[in-house]
């Protein structure tokens, strides 16, 4: 990106607590730009619309003029927001991720010292998930029980499959599993090109394919060929360990592994979702990058922000790497029973921002901004999510968290 040393960026300040993490989130930015460029660079904050705060303010939830920023300014950042109940209102973070096809859904997971875990060696988490973000399951493809169209559609697959065949009672709901080569290869080639910029050792394939053979199976095959073919001589596939295990032995696919290991190649793997699940409790330095589909993407995204201290701590981010277009949000919802009460962690989001400002090439806010929060992760110091579990716990309220990151900038 060619970014300029005073960007518009846009903002959507979020529903219930998104206010309070904003403002914190905010203070936060600005005193670490101020302080890595000394005035030479600047963020100019453009607030935009959506959710609770617009509908009450001019009637819609999803104003044009906030997407139009989005589009204009490429990058944004968002708090979480309301979704609206019924009245056929879609979901509005859905609604952001479709209008810019914003496919890959970045969720990086590293633990911060002194941050209770529920696993034995949580030091030893340091994964990025890509999860990708507009087809499987998630499509919203599905037909309720009783109706015209999933009568028809028992119909149509009674007739393909032979009526002895058809194991389900007629009455079914349905849901379509949209899977394509190019959904999965724009995905996984992301996931690819990150983990070689950022010297990883490997990218894991998570899937389902031993029971989806074409939709989850096919993102596996097809993540593999395109490992092989776009990055023959960056990378060495466990396909590959597999062909040469066949064609001249064990032993030669394990030197063959070593040797790709030792010159320094990514590895690219796979692995079924369920022993992943169970793998990155027991084994979580075995993992990396993960590149993986719509649905085992949210599952795995939950469990492993778990075990390195909850969503009040797991930053995320949807972008186009294409187009360029990203927005980075708190993974957390609008968390109402604590709004307006000074408690919420604005941890999440103010990580968010670190990604962004990484995503815009200012190294150095990150930089500072991840390092005020170790220090007062390992004194003890957070808000009462995260305090109330640690040995040596101190409560923070989320203003006092805020000026404390500040001070320690
Ligand atoms: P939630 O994430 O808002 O809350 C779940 C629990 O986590 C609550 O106990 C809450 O107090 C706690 N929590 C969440 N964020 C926290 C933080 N920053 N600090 C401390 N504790 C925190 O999930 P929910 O209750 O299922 O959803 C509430 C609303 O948020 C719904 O309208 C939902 O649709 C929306 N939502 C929005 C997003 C988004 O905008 N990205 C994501 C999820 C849910």
């Amino acid at each position: 990106l060619t970014v300029p040393n005073n960007p518009i960026i846009p903002f959507i300040e979020g529903d219930g607590v998104g206010a309070e993490i904003w403002q914190s989130a905010k203070a936060i930015f600005d005193s670490a730009v101020a302080k890595a460029y000394q005035g030479q660079r600047n963020v100019v904050w453009q607030e935009v619309l959506a959710g609770e705060k617009s509908f009450n303010h001019n009637g819609s939830w999803l104003p044009d003029e906030t997407m139009n920023a989005f589009k204009e300014y490429l990058i944004g950042i968002k708090g979480p927001l309301t979704t609206p109940v019924g009245g056929g209102i879609r979901s509005l973070n859905v609604a952001l991720r479709q209008e810019l096809d914003l496919y890959v859904c970045l969720r990086p997971v590293r633990w911060f010292k002194g941050v209770e875990s529920p696993i034995k060696a949580p030091d030893k988490v340091n994964m990025t998930i890509f999860r990708e973000n507009t087809e499987d399951i998630y499509a919203g493809i599905e037909w309720q029980q009783g109706s015209a169209e999933a009568e028809k559609f028992y119909q149509f697959i009674s007739e393909q499959m032979g009526v002895k065949k058809v194991r389900f009672p007629k009455t079914s709901a349905f849901g379509v599993k949209p899977v394509s080569t190019e959904g999965s290869e724009r995905l996984i080639r992301a996931a690819i090109r990150y983990a070689l910029d950022h010297k990883l050792p490997s990218v894991t394939l998570v899937h389902k394919g031993n029971i989806m053979k074409f939709t989850e199976g096919g993102f596996k095959q097809w993540g593999y060929e395109l490992a092989e073919r776009e990055f023959t001589s960056q990378v060495f596939t466990m396909q590959a360990f597999e062909r040469l295990k066949k064609q001249q032995g064990l032993d030669a696919a394990k030197e063959a592994l070593k040797a790709a290991k030792l010159s320094g190649k990514l590895i690219v793997k796979d692995v079924i979702c369920d022993a992943f699940l169970q793998n990155t409790l027991l084994k979580p330095e075995d993992y990396s990058v993960i590149a993986t589909l719509n649905l085992n993407g949210d599952y795995v995204s939950d469990q492993l922000a778990a075990m390195v201290g909850g969503i009040g701590i797991a930053p995320g981010a949807n972008i186009n790497y294409l187009s360029g277009h990203a927005i980075f949000e708190a993974t957390h919802g609008t968390a109402p029973d604590i709004a307006g009460e000074d408690m919420a962690n604005p941890s999440s989001l103010i990580l968010s921002g670190v990604m962004m400002f990484d995503y815009l090439g200012w190294f150095e806010v990150g930089q500072l901004i991840t390092a005020a929060m170790e220090k007062l992760f390992q004194q003890g110091q957070a808000t009462v999510d995260l305090a109330r579990f640690m040995p040596n716990g101190n409560i923070l309220t989320t203003s006092q968290f805020t000026q404390a990151v500040i001070s320690h900038l």
